[in-house]
């Protein structure tokens, strides 16, 4: 097994800290590591998507499960996948498209790895049809604290534990997860512009269950009448007679392209206010008002950031925020004072998102649950960040909503007890199973899970 002492951040590129990396390449070596790991404990990391601090551990040890990466089984017939948790999935697209079968959920981005998924219990844009990704685990393998290696099944403890549960149960070695049935690996998309916030919740809530994927990018430095104008898309798989002739003989073909990487330094000041309205304001008007049955490459439709490597370099040296939160249905009030309060300011941001969640999984630290979700970033230098999104915390946890920890790097602890009412359990069982705490992470320390 290699062994490296390395600098890490999460994918924002902030608070680097050292950690000593292993990177097991069998089930063995992953438990010689968790034994051997010392007083600051260690934690799994797969690609070091999650945005902050959750796959660091300071002056401790990290596991890199990317080297335990095998798709161990595959039934074809019911789309039954058994896998390593190191294994990314764009890996199981590569493998599994051509045989008819699409991972259950994805996020933005196909560089992360099943135990990270189940780690972060993530969402995709499928969550109001097929919630998040726990859901369609059927099994995992985890490695706890006294170096046992154990099969934990939905419906227990230490399932709902594990999921979302930010490696601190364990490190998760292998998975079995049920796939989703496709015919072709196209999308067909609807696409339509919504001219206010009000105008887009009022096309979600009429027509989302018409869809099986949906997101809306939203431009939050539109202002006045203008605030929270959005371009919705949503999609479905499309058929085989959807597909021109042509296509039909290859309809599973998987062909991501790749544009050159951003470069390793950008000017701090490229990326402000007005560069990121100036975007905004195109990407607005370059969206058909209505186009319906569009067909787009999978990777088009989910992965748009995919394509250009190290895209998180274009912040800049000081890295961004990621900020994601939920509040329930019936607490819009809170979403349009929010999303004001943002256009307000001024944010320089890019990139956000907005979605209408179902039902949330039994996950305890589980970010999803019924109502609406935005995401957005920032960038980390941004003066008064901290003191604005505390605000919005504040904001969030008095509506009854939450803020995602795989996307977080500055929640504060007692905020987030408000937020995750099952954390008191999380700690119980925590305290049960690893009493000298095998496991920790920057984001356990600094969130006191
Ligand atoms: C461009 C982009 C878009 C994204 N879009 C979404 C989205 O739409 N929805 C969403 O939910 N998330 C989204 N994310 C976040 C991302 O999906 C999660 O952070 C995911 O956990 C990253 O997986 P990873 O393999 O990189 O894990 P890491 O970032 O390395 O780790 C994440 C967490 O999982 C734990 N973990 C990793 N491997 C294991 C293991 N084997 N056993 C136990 N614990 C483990 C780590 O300890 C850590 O707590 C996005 C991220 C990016 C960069």
């Amino acid at each position: 097994m290699s062994v490296d002492t390395v600098s890490l951040t999460g994918w924002g590129r902030t608070a680097p800290t050292t950690a000593l990396r292993f990177r097991p390449r069998t089930y063995e070596e992953a438990s010689i590591a968790v034994r051997g790991c010392g007083p600051r404990g260690s934690i799994a990391r797969g690609l070091g998507r999650a945005y902050g601090d959750a796959a660091q551990n300071a002056g401790g040890s990290v596991l890199d499960m990317t080297a335990l990466n095998r798709i161990r089984t595959v039934d074809a017939a019911v789309g039954l996948v058994v896998c390593d948790a190191g294994v990314s999935l764009h890996r199981l697209m590569e493998v599994l498209l051509p045989l008819g079968w699409f991972v259950p959920v994805t996020p933005g981005t196909r560089y992360v790895t099943v135990g990270g998924a189940i780690g972060a219990d993530i969402h995709g844009r499928n969550q109001h049809v097929s919630g998040s990704f726990s859901r369609h685990v059927r099994a995992m393998e985890v490695l706890t604290a006294d170096g046992s290696i154990r099969t934990v099944r939905p419906g227990t403890r230490l399932f709902d534990a594990t999921a979302g549960g930010l490696g601190l149960t364990g490190v998760i070695l292998s998975a079995t997860l049920q796939f989703h049935p496709v015919a072709t690996s196209l999308m067909s998309v609807d696409t339509e512009r919504a001219v206010d916030l009000d105008d887009l919740m009022a096309r979600l809530t009429a027509s989302d269950h018409r869809y099986r994927y949906s997101a809306a990018w939203i431009d939050l430095l539109a202002r006045g009448r203008a605030t929270g104008r959005a371009v919705l898309t949503r999609g479905e798989h499309a058929p085989l007679h959807a597909l021109p002739a042509r296509d039909r003989r290859t309809p599973l073909v998987f062909r991501p392209g790749r544009l050159p990487a951003a470069p390793a330094f950008v000017p701090d000041g490229l990326l402000g206010r007005t560069s990121a309205a100036l975007f905004n304001e195109l990407w607005y008007r370059r969206a058909p008002k209505f186009r319906t049955g569009e067909l787009q490459k999978l990777s088009t439709y989910f992965h748009l950031l995919d394509a250009v490597p190290h895209w998180n370099r274009v912040y800049g040296r000081g890295g961004f925020v990621r900020y994601q939160f939920v509040v329930g249905h019936g607490q819009e009030e809170a979403l349009r004072r929010i999303v004001r309060r943002i256009s307000q300011r001024r944010c320089p941001s890019f990139l956000a998102v907005l979605k209408r969640f179902g039902d949330g999984d039994p996950g305890w630290l589980s970010f999803p649950m019924p109502g609406w979700t935005l995401a957005l970033d920032l960038p980390a230098a941004l003066p008064g960040l901290a003191r604005f999104l505390d605000g919005l915390d504040e904001e969030v946890a008095a509506a009854g909503g939450r803020v995602s920890l795989a996307k977080d790097s500055r929640l504060r602890p007692e905020t987030m007890a408000v937020m995750y009412p099952r954390l008191s359990e999380f700690r119980a069982l925590r305290a049960e199973l690893d009493p000298d705490g095998a496991f920790r992470s920057d984001l356990s320390r600094r969130l006191a899970l």
